[in-house]
């Protein structure tokens, strides 16, 4: 082979080395504990596609994404990427919780086991919930730092294992803030207003607030409501009063996070010192 030849293919390896190269998006940057009950926002090249456990996420143009792991998720997962022609793939390994157990006695005995006649109501009020969560937008608020939404005492964590009048029930699955009758629930980062009901049997005044991309809170228990479905919030803004409406023993605000379907721990989302009060 003579000296031409021999530059030419090493020039021919060199360009297709860095085209193989350029055709690669580097591994998404992962924010989130990785752990039951945690949304995790992620960043990866614009243009690229994501698939969890072979489910594809919708990624922004910019690249953002973002997803959430339940109460009892397994601890195994597997992330894939695409930009252009090469998938990748890396593991995602949660660390398991264990979770309270509470137990609440003097609980009105209609919310134990509901009668007969409130069955159709609360199918009905699960399927607007289960709509409401489905929202599927292009906000990006879901990347903003949380804030707490009321001021008070920490009165229920996240996946406590609950039992109602000596009766076993689901866990719960929310952030419980006790403070009295009208104290102001405000938005805890922006969104939208996806649903707005002053009276649902288990819930009571509720609200479903998107924030994008599957990802939405739901506020629990209200006395007043003071937004519209369809209505843009900020960050801080009132929406809400804490109450005493649906199965509850005493007034508190019941916040939870969503990612779809899935039930998220909301405390994960803040910063260490707002649960400090
Ligand atoms: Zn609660």
């Amino acid at each position: 082979m003579n000296k031409v030849s021999l530059g030419f293919m090493l020039l021919v390896s060199i360009v297709c080395t860095l085209l193989s190269v350029s055709a690669l998006a580097s591994a998404p940057s992962l924010k989130g504990e990785l752990t039951q009950g945690s949304l995790i926002r992620a960043n990866i090249s614009p243009g690229a596609q994501v698939w969890l456990n072979g489910n594809q996420i919708a990624v922004s143009p910019t690249g953002e994404f973002v997803f959430g792991f339940g109460r009892d998720a397994a601890l195994e997962h597997t992330l894939e990427w695409q930009l252009n022609d090469t998938k990748q793939s890396m593991p995602i390994t949660l660390k398991a919780r264990e979770y309270d157990i509470q137990r609440i006695e003097g609980v009105a005995q209609k919310y134990v086991s509901p009668p007969e006649a409130v069955l159709a109501r609360i199918r009905q009020d699960n399927r607007e919930i289960a709509n409401a969560r489905a929202t599927q937008s292009q906000l990006k608020d879901f990347l903003d730092t949380f804030i707490m939404p009321a001021q008070g005492r920490i009165s229920g964590v996240y996946g406590s294992q609950r039992y109602f009048n000596g009766e076993p029930r689901r866990p719960h699955f929310g952030l419980d803030v006790a403070n009295q009758v009208g104290t102001p629930v405000v938005a805890p980062v922006g969104g939208v207003i996806s649903l707005a009901h002053d009276d649902m049997y288990y819930s009571g005044g509720t609200l479903i607030m998107d924030h994008g991309f599957g990802v939405s809170s739901t506020f629990i228990h209200l006395s007043k409501i003071h937004v519209e479905t369809g209505q843009r919030v900020e960050q801080g803004d009132v929406i809400g009063e804490i109450g005493a409406t649906g199965r509850v023993t005493g007034p508190h605000l019941d916040w939870r996070i969503n990612w779809y379907k899935e039930r998220l721990d909301p405390a994960l989302l803040l910063e260490s010192e707002a649960l400090d009060n």
